[in-house]
């Protein structure tokens, strides 16, 4: 019977917390395996230009940032693997890794998994993706300059990022299911005293417009007491409807929020589980940037490194 491949660092998600993760726990000699998971290099890929990350004054492609990054933690020894976890026991070191097409065994895990942006489902909405329709005021709201944007949600998200584009845009337009905001009320104040800020009760958006186009130039949408229909100009659409953190495989075997947010201990990625750190959105629900995943991501191979130490002493 062939052998279960046995590794000191196994690395869950190749995001920016999971790459930068897997550089300092290649440094160390630990020759990591990266999980790539279903969407290699994580959010980054999805978005164009990122003008935040320090380092790149003229800014940089996200695909690209990402590669580079990957290709770093190459350098330093970690191994890939194309592949999503299945299954994982937590319940005994080394833990049990169950992939697609193998079996592994990790004296320590980080959990770098990530969170994904939810969407609405709509074709139109997919389709555009990237050419108006976004899932990150943070990321593409610069390239909205003077232009009317509308942005889909009621919660703090909603307030937070209709607030942020009125640095750009010349008009935002929330739209919002109900007649109420889910928002913390001094977020709503703060958006609606906003003169650039207006909101549409009561809406749902049934259709991006204009797939032929490819570009977008307004939204239909739909009263939801009416079910009269209507379309709102707009260049750009920004989702804000809340992430939905990739841990479905940990449930039951590791601390969670009530939104199913890793828990870590304070100014630590130490889960719940000895062993097992996580780092990233995954266990981050409030700063969600590139930079502080990669920071937490630093964190977490430091501390694996620690816990691998204090283990073999
Ligand atoms: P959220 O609180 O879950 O709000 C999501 C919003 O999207 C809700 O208004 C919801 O409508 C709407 N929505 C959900 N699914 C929808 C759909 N399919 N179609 C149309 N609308 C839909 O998410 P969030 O705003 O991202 O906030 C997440 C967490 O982060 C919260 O705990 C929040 O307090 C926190 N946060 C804090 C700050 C801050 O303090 N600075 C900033 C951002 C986020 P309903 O209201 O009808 O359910």
């Amino acid at each position: 019977m062939e052998e279960i491949k046995r590794f000191k660092v196994v690395i869950v998600g190749s995001g920016p917390a999971g790459l930068t993760a897997a550089i300092y726990a290649g440094r160390a000699m630990l020759k990591p395996l990266v999980i790539d998971g279903m969407q290699p290099g994580g959010q980054l890929t999805i978005t164009s230009e990122v003008e935040n990350f320090p380092g790149f004054p003229d800014g940089i492609d996200g695909p690209k940032l990402m590669n580079d990054m990957r290709e770093q933690a190459e350098k330093f020894g970690t191994g890939f693997m194309f592949d999503t976890l299945e299954k994982v026991d937590l319940s005994q070191r080394p833990f049990k890794l169950t992939l697609g097409d193998a079996e592994l065994l990790a004296d320590t895990l980080i959990i770098s998994s990530g969170a994904s942006a939810n969407w609405l489902g709509l074709e139109s909405e997919k389709k555009l993706q990237g050419r108006g329709v976004s899932a990150c005021a943070t990321c593409d709201g610069f390239f909205f300059k003077d232009k009317e944007v509308v942005v889909i949600g009621g919660g703090d998200s909603a307030m937070e990022e209709a607030t942020f584009l009125t640095k750009f845009a010349a008009k935002v337009k929330v739209i919002h299911r109900r007649d109420e905001l889910r928002a913390a009320k001094i977020m709503q104040e703060k958006a609606m005293k906003n003169s650039k800020i207006e909101i549409i009760w009561n809406s749902v958006p049934v259709e991006v417009l204009d797939v032929e186009k490819n570009e977008v130039t307004g939204v239909r949408i739909k009263n939801v007491k009416t079910g009269e229909e209507s379309v709102v100009s707009c260049q750009g659409f920004f989702l804000a409807i809340g992430h939905t953190p990739n841990t479905q495989m940990f449930k039951d075997q590791l601390e969670m929020d009530e939104k199913a947010y890793i828990i870590t201990k304070p100014g630590s990625t130490y889960t719940s589980v000895p062993g097992v750190f996580a780092a990233g959105d995954v266990q981050d629900s409030v700063y969600r940037q590139a930079i502080s995943a990669a920071g937490t991501g630093c964190m977490a191979a430091i501390d694996a490194e620690r816990f691998l130490e204090s283990k073999e002493a």
